[in-house]
């Protein structure tokens, strides 16, 4: 498998129309019996893009939480065509509770850039939230409960292949290489010692040392880390590679991750 060598001053590859997928991730989520969720601040609903879209599981024996959020940069498609697989695979843990963003980036897809039709990233919004998209989704996950471990899905059109980020201060047990040996069968892993300008802890794996307070523009996933999980993973699928592989890549993480928890 070799890289596609088409993305080389930002991602130029395969587009999707969010609005139909998300359709067939409704219906999928509804036929399969989970509770699909529109939250919007009531100072922002006449924004109807900037709603949040959430779907929630839980059975009757689930004792853990795990959240999976996707499609918050406009150029990364594979996210929320992997949450759409596994909504229609129907595969997941008996005693695991859901809740699962499948797009937070809705006016991005259309354009495909990395931030909203305004030219933000969303994911350097969470401190001080200004978008109307990142202002309903914290009001949003204020009201949620605290969750196991997090997930974010993501892509890096400069990567040489997969690759994960894990926030674990309490040394909690790490999913992080159980979801790389998942990934190396259908997806290249990314085996650089420094990827994204970090050091790589292991092949695809950082451990970024950080102090979030320290920083002014939050991702979602320290916002996540700071206030709803001690256990967070960014799963990063490399655009490079036809968009096929880097949904098996995303759906073969999260299949090995719900599996050893
Ligand atoms: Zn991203």
């Amino acid at each position: 498998m070799k890289r596609l060598g088409h993305n080389v001053s930002g991602y130029s590859g395969e587009t999707i129309d969010i609005h139909g997928l998300l359709g067939r991730i409704e219906s999928a989520a509804l036929a399969f019996g989970w509770r699909w969720e529109r939250f919007t601040l009531p100072q922002l609903s006449h924004n109807s893009t900037a709603d949040v879209l959430a779907l929630h599981r839980s059975t009757a024996t689930s004792h853990r939480h795990i959240y999976i959020s996707a499609g918050i940069h406009g150029d990364e498609p594979a996210g929320p065509l992997a949450v759409e697989r596994m909504l229609i695979e129907n595969r997941w843990p008996a005693d695991v509770a859901l809740t699962i963003c499948p797009c937070l980036n809705r006016t991005g897809f259309p354009l495909s850039t990395r931030e909203n039709a305004t030219g933000v990233d969303l994911n350097r919004d969470y401190r001080q939230p200004r978008t109307p998209e990142v202002q309903n989704h914290v009001a949003w996950l204020e009201t949620q409960p605290s969750f196991d471990a997090a997930f974010c899905l993501h892509e890096d059109w400069e990567s040489q292949g997969f690759y994960l980020y894990e926030l674990n201060p309490d040394n909690r047990p790490s999913l992080a290489q159980t979801m790389v040996d998942a990934v190396r069968p259908v997806c290249p892993i990314d085996e650089s010692p420094l990827i994204d300008g970090r050091e790589s802890h292991s092949h695809g794996i950082i451990v970024p040392q950080i102090d979030p307070t320290l920083r002014p523009d939050w991702p979602e996933a320290f916002y996540l880390f700071q206030k709803k999980t001690r256990l967070s993973y960014t799963l990063e699928a490399p655009s490079d590679w036809p968009l096929p592989i880097r949904v098996n890549a995303l759906v073969a993480a999260m299949r090995a991750a719900l599996g050893a928890m």
